[in-house]
């Protein structure tokens, strides 16, 4: 590269650096490379998954009964309402004797869409690794930190690493009226369908799905006051424990449902979001 092109190369990437919008990242970073959120009111816009987070508020990196792990991935951010409930499930979990819990990815600083997920797009989701018996470590020790597969992938159960206290954290943080869902492994969820439990209403929002079998996905529903928040049908009535739960078990007899995906392209943001990646591109 010639000397002069190498500095109109220096120049464009400099002219690029300043085009980005105040606290924002260009590359790498998650939706819009924001890296605060934007100001208040709080809204969640959109569905979890499609749409993003106003106002949204950080979730201290630690507190009683919780730790956030992978600080450097900056995905501790949600509605307050998320905030709030994750700062009650984690006193609930040490009054219980099961913290510090393992909080992981929430939502990028303004929602949107996350790599590596589908939803958690407008800061009502959260990931909670199910390991417990992790002491309260430095900022620095939960980067590197784990979670722990609790599913016999092959044989569809838990494995021996599936203790009650694990049932226990789910039934906590599902026995909560802020909660629309929370996922798990199929196999996670036949595990607590067997159990007893001297009420098994909690049950109904405890949600099979792909994936989880280390971690539980907690959903709340949209807070009072987000008029922009769009809610996703609410579960069926009863515990789930029934024939579509077990349906969930490979069966090789049965030939696999063909695979449905969504024809078409995704569906644009809500207007709101785009308006508020414009603004923020202008700034
Ligand atoms: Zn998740």
């Amino acid at each position: 590269m010639r000397a002069g092109g190498f500095a109109a190369f220096l120049l464009v990437g400099l002219l690029m650096l300043l085009m980005v919008p105040g606290g924002a990242r260009a590359q790498g970073a998650d939706w819009g490379g924001f890296e605060i959120p934007s100001p208040a009111p709080s809204h969640a816009v959109g569905t979890y998954s499609n749409g993003c987070l106003m106002g949204g508020a950080p979730l201290p990196p630690e507190g009683a009964g919780y730790q956030v792990v992978r600080l450097s991935r900056d995905r501790y951010y949600g509605h307050p309402a998320l905030i709030d409930y994750l700062v009650d499930l984690g006193d609930r979990a040490e009054a219980a004797g099961l913290g510090p819990i393992l909080v992981a990815d929430l939502s990028a600083p303004r929602g949107g869409p996350l790599s590596g997920h589908a939803s958690h797009e407008i800061g009502l989701d959260a990931d909670v690794w199910l390991r417990l018996g992790v002491p309260a470590l430095s900022r620095a020790e939960r980067e590197g930190l784990h979670s722990t597969l609790l599913v016999d992938r092959a044989a569809f159960t838990v494995n021996g690493a599936w203790t009650r206290d694990h049932a226990a954290l789910i039934r906590l943080a599902a026995d909560d009226p802020r909660v629309a869902r929370i996922f798990v492994h199929a196999a996670i969820k036949i595990a607590m369908c067997e159990m007893d439990w001297p009420d098994r209403s909690f049950l109904r929002v405890v949600r099979p799905w792909f994936g989880h079998d280390s971690h539980m996905h907690i959903r709340l529903v949209c807070p009072e006051g987000t008029p922009h928040c769009l809610p996703q049908t609410p579960v069926p009535a009863g515990d789930g424990c029934n024939a579509e739960l077990y349906s969930w078990i490979p069966d090789p007899s049965r030939p696999p449902a063909p695979a449905t995906r969504p024809s078409g392209p995704p569906p644009p943001l809500p207007q709101l979001c785009q308006d508020m990646l414009r603004s923020a591109r202008s700034e």
